[in-house]
């Protein structure tokens, strides 16, 4: 004999999670959530968060889908091979969403170089989906600077690990790498510290089930967190997934990381941007600040090298990151292929002030390296300010909703 059991009519898709003693829905439904890195975990993290209802992302990855993701990546499917990862992440995304309010903002783009940190300050939770120690650290410098808590993730074989980077005060994510971790973050250059032509590629062994259950436990944190419980942030798990256990450990601040610069305060200046050329911004911050001030760029920009195989001095005139191992010799030794003995002695420019070549200060900051929405570092007499380029946020987060989080 069947009984069939009359259910009450459905209100909403999260009546059950509503159940949960303490649940907050308004709460999940408002936050704002930067998922980095839309691979393996952040596919997964991003389809968790949009089925318990968050329905504010913010994506970001400057890669295209690969035949090899596809045994990972839900959303995700043949056919997609050679789209861009966050582009398609969003439309789907946009699909899982129940609620019917939601904002997805892909953000097509290198998280190392070229995301401005205005984009950390306007979200409530940073997700760290990204598989090199050098994203992460990335990733975890602005976070924490700004006191965002920030998940990261890490897969390897039927393992994971979680990471919760604190607010301000508790350890970063880089606190607790590795030797061979901070080895990782230089994977991406050469001994000259400009670009590797062709980077070797981690390649992680690991299956969806490891990358299903780091990426449960993530957003499982991140509901704490967003339930108001911060207990766990400066503290890593540790799932062993063949016989699986669970272990969680705190992680001690190191005080020798490097990626502890707290940000209290940040002027927001509408009628900047990083399109604008940096002499016309060193002019309006000195009408500003007062005279004498110097604008860090945070990233190196290298003027000239010398030919690593004859000593000719050869212009570079680009952002450090956009500076290969082959612009250090010039086309005739490249041609004859000389070996490289000399050393290249790179002049670099690290600040900005009405002292600086005219000559540079004529290019943008685009041009210089730093991102639309940055945040810039800028000395005057007074001190040490925090000045964002206001005027690139319609752009980036184009109608993006809510205030500047709360510590
Ligand atoms: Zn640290
Ligand atoms: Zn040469």
């Amino acid at each position: 004999m069947i009984t069939i059991h009359r259910l009450p009519p459905i209100s909403s898709p999260f009546d059950r999670q509503a159940l949960i003693p303490g649940w907050d829905q308004e709460r999940v439904a408002r936050a704002r959530v930067l998922i980095a890195g839309i691979g393996a975990l952040g596919n997964a993290c991003a389809a968790d968060l949009a089925l318990t209802g968050v329905q504010r992302f913010v994506l970001v990855d400057f890669d295209t889908i690969d035949t090899t993701n596809l045994s990972r990546t839900i959303l995700f499917r043949r056919g997609d091979e050679g789209r861009s990862k966050v582009q398609l992440a969003a439309q789907r995304l946009g699909e899982l969403v129940l609620d019917n309010d939601p904002h997805i903002v892909p953000l097509e783009t290198d998280v190392v170089w070229n995301l401005g940190w205005g984009v950390y300050r306007r979200v409530d939770l940073v997700f760290g989906c990204v598989d090199s120690a050098e994203a992460r650290a990335a990733v975890g410098a602005p976070a924490w600077a700004f006191g965002v808590p920030a998940i990261f993730g890490g897969i390897y074989g039927y393992d994971g690990g979680v990471m919760m980077q604190g607010a301000l005060d508790g350890p970063c994510v880089a606190c607790s790498f590795s030797r061979q971790e901070w080895a990782d973050t230089q994977r991406r250059y050469s001994c000259d510290q400009v670009r590797r032509q062709l980077a070797e590629e981690a390649k992680i062994p690991t299956t969806q089930v490891s990358s299903a259950f780091t990426a449960a436990l993530m957003v499982q944190e991140n509901l704490q967190i967003l339930h108001g419980e911060r207990t766990h942030l400066g503290t890593r798990l540790f799932f062993a997934g063949r016989w699986p256990t669970l272990e969680r450990f705190a992680v001690r601040r190191s005080p020798r990381c490097p990626f502890h610069q707290e940000i209290r305060e940040v002027i927001e200046l509408p009628d900047l941007s990083y399109r604008l050329v940096a002499g016309e911004v060193v002019e309006r911050l000195t009408r500003l600040l007062g005279t004498g001030i110097t604008i860090a760029l945070g990233r190196d920009f290298l003027l000239t090298s010398r030919c690593k195989g004859c000593g000719e001095e050869l212009p570079l005139w680009r952002p450090r990151q956009r500076v290969f191992e082959q612009d250090l010799v010039c086309d005739a030794c490249t041609l004859v292929r000389r070996p490289p003995v000399v050393d290249p002695q790179i002049q670099t420019l690290r600040a900005l002030s009405t002292q600086t070549d005219t000559r540079v200060l004529d290019l943008s900051f685009d041009e210089l390296g730093t991102p639309p929405l940055h945040v810039l570092q800028v000395q005057s007499s007074q001190g040490t300010h925090w000045i964002e380029l206001t005027g690139d946020l319609p752009h980036v987060l184009p109608g993006w909703p809510g205030n500047l989080p709360t510590r």
